[in-house]
């Protein structure tokens, strides 16, 4: 895609200085909110390429609201590049502090961390994923925030595509940082929880690949299912599979378990207590010598 044809189409709002309308345009972004990350250490600016709401995965802890149908249904380059181009501008000038949404943040934390490619589906499933990846790196540039990581969270089921091994390599010259979900040690709990007909092995085969070329982040969320923990047997395989991607030469740079925070897409799914989190951030260490954090989920 040439250049030109990223360039987002603004169009200007007369008479009212972009300082002035921020509040507004928070509340009618369709496609990029910012949120503040307490994790992170800052502003998160998330990119949703899936406004549909449609994944490729249907899993049982799936904290997107499908209760209520989204308005917009399908991406809209420019439209999602405006927003990006005024979000970045109200970041890097530091206005964003002055909105009523982030005017308490804590000195600390007013900081641009990242822009995050998740939203409310899988954010590869995007046919033109690798043009609006190469779009926002250029934004990011134009205003001057290189240093800014671009994080893609993902259930790593497109990666073989090449739509998105172009995205990828995008990403990696841009500060990316890839966070791949893998939350199961064997097929069955697998498909028991993320309830998808891919089948695990591409998973795997997909993380695997991408980790060969560089580091990444795996994502691990365990809950209670019908009460029930997931079995020591389940926790050993999925130390199993992490090895077996250290071993065929993928590089992980940090294991993140965690567990649910919001409501569920099923109400049979509940979450871990803090023990087990700690417990299985131990396990994950002991067993694969990778690094590993816990964090912890309370329902509301
Ligand atoms: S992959 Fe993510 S968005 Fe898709 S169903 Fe699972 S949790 Fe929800």
């Amino acid at each position: 895609m040439p250049a030109d044809s990223r360039t987002p189409e603004v169009t200007p709002t007369p008479f009212v200085p972009l300082h002035e309308r921020h509040e507004r345009s928070f509340e009618n972004n369709r496609f990029v909110y910012p949120v503040l990350s307490r994790r992170s250490g800052g502003i998160s600016i998330g990119v949703n390429l899936n406004p549909d709401k449609v994944c490729n995965f249907d899993c049982i802890y799936c904290q997107v609201d499908r209760t209520r149908q989204s308005e917009t249904t399908f991406v809209e380059m420019p439209a999602l590049l405006v927003e990006l181009d005024e979000m970045l501008g109200l970041a890097a000038s530091g206005k964003i502090f002055a909105t009523e949404k982030f005017r308490d943040v804590p000195p600390a934390l007013q900081r641009l961390n990242d822009i995050a490619f998740s939203g409310d589906g899988e954010p590869t499933t995007y046919r033109n994923f690798d043009e609006i990846i190469a779009a926002c790196a250029e934004l990011k540039q134009r205003h001057g925030l290189a240093d800014v990581k671009m994080v893609l969270i993902t259930n790593a089921s497109m990666f073989h595509r090449p739509h998105v091994e172009r995205g990828l390599a995008i990403l990696d010259q841009n500060q990316g940082e890839i966070w791949a979900k893998l939350e199961a040690g064997s097929d069955e709990y697998y498909h028991l929880v993320e309830r998808t007909p891919i089948p695990f092995r591409q998973i795997l085969d997909n993380i695997t690949a991408a980790a060969r070329v560089r580091r990444i982040v795996i994502q691990a969320l365990f809950m209670r299912i019908e009460g029930q923990s997931p079995t020591d047997a389940e926790l050993e395989a999925f130390c199993d599979r992490l090895t077996e991607i250290a071993a065929a030469g993928g590089k992980i740079k940090l294991v993140q378990i965690y567990t649910i925070a919001r409501r569920p897409a099923e109400s049979f799914v509940t979450p871990l207590d803090d023990a087990e989190i700690d417990s299985l951030v131990d396990r994950v260490r002991r067993r694969t010598g990778l690094p590993a954090a816990g964090f912890y989920g309370h329902l509301a």
